[in-house]
């Protein structure tokens, strides 16, 4: 068995609009499983789809346990996520479940449950292009990438974006407008690490895009639990001094 990677999609604008339809015919999330397992090695990834619709969202406590890394596309229907199932998805991160925001997802419940902050941000979608620059070269997530990954024709997002600090920046975007964006940002919650990448606007290609593959290859791989940061240990007595203190 490999990896347990659940990928997570609204599925709203692929039923709804013909022009999503026509660029992801069965959905967004069905583009990244198969950037996915075309890119990985055989056997790495045992991958699978769950959707809002599904019962549960297809969010099951089976589902979630067998999840190594979560990757999480929404837009119109944030707030049709159940309440129940976004603690569920905040306790496994915080239990060492990986967990990949993606574009719009940063108005999802679990990404600001997870921040902290309202994570606003100017957009446009007028077509624009971006040039994605690395900040980060030798970063995990940016392996194989070159310079920037230049997207012709895209939404912008643009700063003030309201997140925490990234504990590491791999992105910074660059818009044909003028404008500027952190668009590959980690942190790390409880024992899960959290990657939020930019790309992705439902009537663009984004996600056949081969560097925009490349880099969620690269984000499952280095959001995989790791036991770098194991859960702290108390013993019984946790008001037990290390030393006899003097006056007491
Ligand atoms: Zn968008």
């Amino acid at each position: 068995m490999g990896l347990g990677i659940t990928i997570w999609n609204e599925f709203r604008h692929e039923k709804e609009n013909d022009a999503v339809k026509a660029i992801y015919p069965d959905g967004i999330h069905e583009v990244i499983r198969q950037g996915l397992d075309d890119l990985s090695d055989s056997g790495e990834f045992s991958l699978s789809c769950a959707t809002l619709d599904q019962p549960e969202h297809g969010l099951t406590p089976a589902v979630l346990q067998q999840t190594d890394v979560m990757l999480w596309w929404g837009h119109m229907a944030h707030d049709e996520v159940q309440d129940e199932i976004v603690e569920q998805v905040h306790t496994r991160v915080l239990e060492g479940m990986g967990l990949i925001v993606l574009h719009s997802a940063h108005y999802s419940k679990i990404f600001r449950k997870l921040m902290g902050t309202a994570c606003n941000l100017k957009w446009r979608a007028v077509g624009e292009r971006e040039r994605i620059w690395v900040t980060r070269p030798g970063h995990a997530i940016a392996r194989g990438i070159d310079t920037c990954i230049e997207l012709d024709s895209t939404e912008m997002y643009g700063e003030p974006f309201g997140i925490p600090e990234p504990e590491e920046q791999v992105f910074i975007s660059w818009f044909e407008g003028g404008e500027v964006f952190r668009s590959g940002c980690c942190w790390r919650r409880g024992q899960g690490k959290i990657f939020y990448f930019r790309p992705g606007h439902e009537t663009y290609p984004i996600y056949h895009n081969p560097a925009i593959r490349q880099v969620l290859l690269n984000a499952v791989r280095w959001a995989k639990p790791d036991g770098h940061n194991p859960e702290p240990r108390y013993c019984e007595n946790v008001r037990k001094p290390k030393e006899d203190i003097r006056n007491s």
